[in-house]
């Protein structure tokens, strides 16, 4: 379901050319859960934000859903983005000012839902992720772990295909981490393709298939 060909995305950097990703190709099925571990400044972030759409690759080819994404225009990248693709960071990029339940219904907010099938959604969702008493909470009020599970619960209300995420544990203690992980899998387990990038082994090998990277090559 996803497959990438022969993606370079060089960046250049005073005189010098830095390879983000160099020649990587790549095919991962529907329902995997993917993760992908190597150094720091070996291109996990870069290989994540071109299977987002976040970032265009200079050469190459990305397949999602059998469609050449790579060719389309900004604004269509942007409408495949937000029906087919979920996001999670490792700084959980929380709006500061809304409460816990506001958070996770702006994406569909900001897609004109009506109010009604919403808030129904965002019920559901903070009960699926153990929330439902934090609704009125803002993330400052949050621990480091819920405020993970809020941005989560963001990430998968528009009912993603693809869930990416970017050392979500990062920020996290050692027992957040785990259940930060077990709702990711749980995610997964419902059917939602996971594509997890994480360099702590005990978590990595915890998925389907880890994808190693080294220089901006996989292997
Ligand atoms: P990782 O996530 O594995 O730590 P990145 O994907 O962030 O690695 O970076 C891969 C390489 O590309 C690094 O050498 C990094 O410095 C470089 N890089 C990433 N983004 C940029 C950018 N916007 N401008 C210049 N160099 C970048
Ligand atoms: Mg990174």
């Amino acid at each position: 379901m996803i497959e990438l060909q022969n993606i370079q995305r060089t960046f250049q950097v005073g005189d010098e050319i830095v390879h983000g990703l160099d020649d990587v190709s790549l095919t991962i099925q529907s329902g995997e859960y993917i993760s992908v571990m190597g150094p720091s400044g070996s291109g996990k972030s870069t290989l994540l934000n071109v299977l987002g759409l976040l970032d265009k690759p200079n050469s190459g080819n990305y397949l999602l859903d059998g469609k050449d994404v790579s060719k389309l225009s900004e604004l269509q990248q942007a409408q495949t983005r937000r029906e087919k693709l979920g996001f999670v960071f490792q700084a959980f990029h929380l709006v500061p000012r809304l409460t816990a339940a506001e958070n996770v219904a702006l994406p569909l907010t900001l897609a004109g839902l009506d109010h009604e099938e919403r808030d129904h959604r965002v019920k559901e969702v903070l009960e699926s992720i153990g929330l439902s008493d934090r609704a009125h909470h803002r993330p400052d009020q949050l621990s480091g772990g819920q405020r993970q599970r809020v941005a989560i619960a963001r990430a998968v209300i528009t009912k993603p295909v693809v869930l990416l995420a970017d050392e979500p544990t990062g920020n996290l203690d050692h027992p957040s981490s785990i259940d930060v992980i077990n709702i990711l899998k749980d995610l997964n387990k419902q059917g939602i393709t996971l594509i997890l990038v994480t360099h702590d082994p005990e978590l990595g090998e915890k998925a389907d298939r880890v994808i190693h990277m080294i220089d901006g090559k996989t292997k």
